[in-house]
């Protein structure tokens, strides 16, 4: 992109403010990092970072008054200060010099030059600057060559990898997801950085680390991220049962597939199907309980007997040590993983309409996800099968939305209480209640009386008397 096309882009009021104040207040201004990147790729972001060879928070103060009293915020500690204007955040910060000690990821500061500024950055790709001073308005100040990278698709660290990466560990991550989300390769050197010290992720909190995760599992294509991960080691640290999952094994000449480039293909093949972070972390565990349940059976050859439920109860001890939150997301995780072969059970046969219906009750309301992970999940390279998958999970949704509508068991309330039982044969609160409410509910879900109070009112009644208790007008 030429100086003059970005001054096109730089021609909003925002950057006319900056350009302003930085004129009269004679301080040297850039605009700086992934916005840069970002405006190069040709896709401009709404986070603007402005750094300034003095203060961030005064040239902060004097752009948002320029601009009409904007609200912003300080933070003092950090010597920043921003402000939205319209859809737009505007941050604002000293050029700043860092260095680092060997156990934290937090630098010690001092003020810096742009240069300094920049070579504190990860990324060649992350450090361009592009002036905002009057007389060099839009020209790059590129040190490490982050232009040519861009334009090759490389992300290299601008210092020696070795110091970028001990510095501060996070950037392996970085890496990755920033060569997953724009399809760049890892420059060979920065590669074998990251390679050498992944050990160094151990002083990254877990939140930070899930936090990278998420973004990487966002990108349109996530498997690119997690190959990565994979072979440079990271993987094993982080979720070592995903890696796990690697490998295919031979028996008697029958092997089973690599669950590993399986869940990988089930991961990218949701993405234009579903933004939610939680569905797509439950692409990417579906199958986590294969390695443990493995088997194989000379009758039925490779099997992973139960392969659901067991990854269903280790959902919660990963999202532990991971610092996941410990909250319904999570109890959805474990549904979609202990649901997830329901459906493509239940169109291998005959969709039956009592499956339908009890597929319907243990779903609820999360039906449409669990609906969207199966036909992730299909991945053969059978084209005539994969076809008869699509055309019985048809079948399946139109069953799920004739019996949604006929017997509203997506969230099924029953429609006897335990007090109509107890009001009917005058009864205090016993097994037998339960045991009533329990047949009813059954009845209802194969379809031998429908969800109706009428009908199971009459049900109630006949297996009161079937156990010996007696209405209490008859009495
Ligand atoms: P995105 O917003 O898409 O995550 P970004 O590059 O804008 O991408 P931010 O985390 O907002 O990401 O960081 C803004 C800039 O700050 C980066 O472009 C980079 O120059 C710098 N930066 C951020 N984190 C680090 C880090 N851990 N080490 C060095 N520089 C960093």
């Amino acid at each position: 992109m030429s100086v003059r096309n970005i001054q096109k882009f730089l021609d909003g009021p925002v950057f006319k403010a900056v350009r302003d104040v930085a004129d009269s207040e004679k301080v040297e201004t850039y605009v700086i990092g992934g916005f840069v990147r970002d405006l190069i790729l040709g896709t401009p972001s709404k986070d603007i970072d402005i750094v300034v060879r003095g203060s961030g928070i005064e040239m902060a103060e004097k752009v948002a008054a320029k601009l009409g009293r904007l609200k912003v915020s300080v933070f003092k500690n950090f010597g920043t200060a921003m402000f939205r204007f319209r859809d737009v955040e505007v941050e604002f910060v000293g050029a700043r010099k860092e260095s680092y000690q060997r156990n934290s990821r937090k630098p010690i500061v001092e003020d810096g030059t742009i240069e300094d500024d920049q070579n504190r950055r990860d990324f060649t790709i992350n450090a361009l600057a592009i002036s905002l001073n009057k007389d060099s308005f839009g020209e790059i100040v590129d040190p490490f060559n982050g232009f040519e990278d861009l334009n090759e698709g490389i992300v290299r660290t601008p210092l020696d990898p070795d110091i970028t990466f001990s510095d501060d560990p996070l950037r392996m991550l970085r890496a990755i997801r920033f060569a997953g989300r724009f399809g760049f390769q890892i420059e060979e050197n920065t590669f074998e950085g990251i390679k050498r010290n992944k050990e160094r992720l151990e002083i990254v909190s877990g939140e930070r680390i899930v936090e990278e995760l998420n973004k990487m599992i966002m990108s349109n294509k996530p498997s690119m991220a997690f190959k990565l991960l994979d072979i440079t080691g990271l993987l094993k640290l982080i979720l070592p049962e995903l890696q796990d999952m690697k490998g295919v094994e031979e028996k008697n000449g029958q092997r089973h597939k690599d669950n590993f480039y399986h869940t990988l293909e089930v991961l990218d093949r949701i993405v234009p199907y579903t933004n939610d972070v939680w569905l797509r972390w439950s692409a990417i565990f579906h199958d986590i309980a294969k390695p443990v349940t493995k088997r194989f059976d000379a009758k039925l050859g490779w099997t992973f007997h139960a392969h659901n439920h067991v990854g269903q109860k280790m959902v919660p001890k990963i999202f532990k040590r991971m610092k996941f939150p410990m909250n319904e997301k999570m109890k959805f995780v474990q549904k979609m993983v202990y649901l997830h072969m329901r459906p493509i059970v239940l169109s291998e046969d005959e969709v039956s309409d009592s499956a339908v219906r009890r597929l319907l009750f243990d779903a609820g309301d999360d039906i449409e996800s669990l609906m969207t992970l199966c036909e992730a999940d299909i991945t053969s390279k059978n084209e005539d099968k994969v076809k008869r998958y699509m055309r019985n999970f048809k079948v399946v949704r139109r069953k799920l939305r004739e019996i949604e509508e006929k017997d509203r068991v997506r969230n099924f309330q029953p429609p006897v209480t335990g007090e109509d039982i107890m009001e009917t044969f005058g009864i205090n609160p016993c097994k037998e209640i339960g045991d009533i409410k329990a047949a009813i509910k059954e009845a209802i879900l194969d379809g031998d009386i429908e969800n109706d109070r009428d009908q199971a009112f009459q049900l109630m009644i006949e297996l009161g008397t079937k156990l010996g208790l007696k209405k209490e007008s008859q009495r």
